[in-house]
């Protein structure tokens, strides 16, 4: 039988702290309805539930491929820490998998196919320049602020991720004047400062009653004071971080999703003005941001750009 590039697919893979899904991606990155399938994972999960979780999902997915159709690779873009080199995951999410080799798992599962792993946050950047927000921009960093805060690094056209495969990582640089403390150990990171569920415990620090992110967002909108405060600090340190970040790579772009980045209507404004009140080199304040082009779909499609596209891989990562 013979193929054309039109009916080759990707597997994508994706590995988060409550779920992981797997599906089926077209040369144009679309994600095939379909063949879409999730299974949960979590916290207390144990390493053999997660492992089975994945077999199944893989399964699942890889047996609605299209008739005549060829699967050219699988990706696998996972909550990190990460080893490239090793195929191995650390998600902080789930204990129960320390340097788990999950490349080989899923090698396992489809015999004779190349498996490409990634951090998630890598995979959403990779998106992002495939089909979203940053198509033909050659310097962009694509962001996620939601219950953590992560990113990915394009430069020259090229994802870079570095040796271990963890660059780019947004979240953890510090945020100057806070000691918040962070999930990885340090202070004042930018995760620590402006996630999700760090701004609204730093509201709730400061006499607001809520408990959740829609309610944070309800009473920003509402004109709030604390509520005001809160998603403002968020808000600056993306912004601290971008303007940082732009000073050490010169970045033309950033697209910032998820879920907490829609708390309120003008976040995105928010962190423009922070990039602008922190830094006043022209080289620094030309860097444009913008809300993702993506929809949820973004890190199925990541992991799919590992297949359609490795010539956006850095040499030094390739595996
Ligand atoms: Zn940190």
């Amino acid at each position: 039988m013979t193929t054309t590039t039109s009916n080759r697919y990707a597997l994508a893979i994706d590995i988060g702290g409550t779920k992981v899904e797997a599906a089926v991606v077209d040369p144009n990155g679309v994600v095939l309805a379909t063949s879409r399938f999730r299974a949960p994972t979590g916290r207390t999960s144990s390493s053999e539930q997660l492992a089975e979780n994945v077999r199944r999902v893989v399964r699942q997915s890889s047996a609605t491929l299209p008739d005549g159709a060829e699967l050219l690779g699988a990706g696998i873009g996972s909550a990190g820490p990460i080893s490239v080199s090793r195929g191995e995951v650390s998600p902080l999410n789930l204990p129960a998998w320390r340097g788990y080799g999950v490349r080989a798992l899923v090698e396992e599962e489809l015999p004779g196919l190349s498996v490409a792993l990634r951090g998630d946050g890598n995979c959403i950047a990779l998106a992002e320049h495939w089909i979203g927000a940053a198509r033909g921009v050659k310097y962009f960093m694509g962001m996620v602020v939601s219950t953590g805060v992560g990113g990915g690094l394009i430069l020259d056209d090229r994802l870079i991720d570095g040796p271990t495969g963890n660059g780019g990582h947004f979240g953890h640089i510090e945020v100057g004047g806070e000691d918040t403390a962070c999930g990885c150990g340090g202070t004042g990171c930018v995760e620590a400062v402006a996630s999700g569920p760090k701004t609204v415990e730093w509201a709730q620090a400061h006499g607001w009653t809520g408990t959740t992110g829609e309610e944070l967002a309800a009473d920003y909108a509402a004109g709030n004071q604390v509520a005001v405060s809160a998603v403002r600090r968020s808000a600056r340190a993306v912004g601290h971080g971008i303007a940082s970040a732009t000073a050490l790579v010169d970045l033309e772009l950033v697209a910032i999703g998820g879920g907490f980045s829609h708390v309120a209507a003008d976040y995105i404004d928010l962190v423009a003005d922070a990039i602008t009140e922190r830094a006043p080199f022209p080289f620094i304040t030309k860097v444009r941001v913008v809300a993702s082009a993506l929809s949820s779909d973004g890190p199925l499609i990541g992991a799919a750009a590992l297949v359609h596209h490795p010539e956006r891989l850095s040499e030094v990562a390739r595996a």
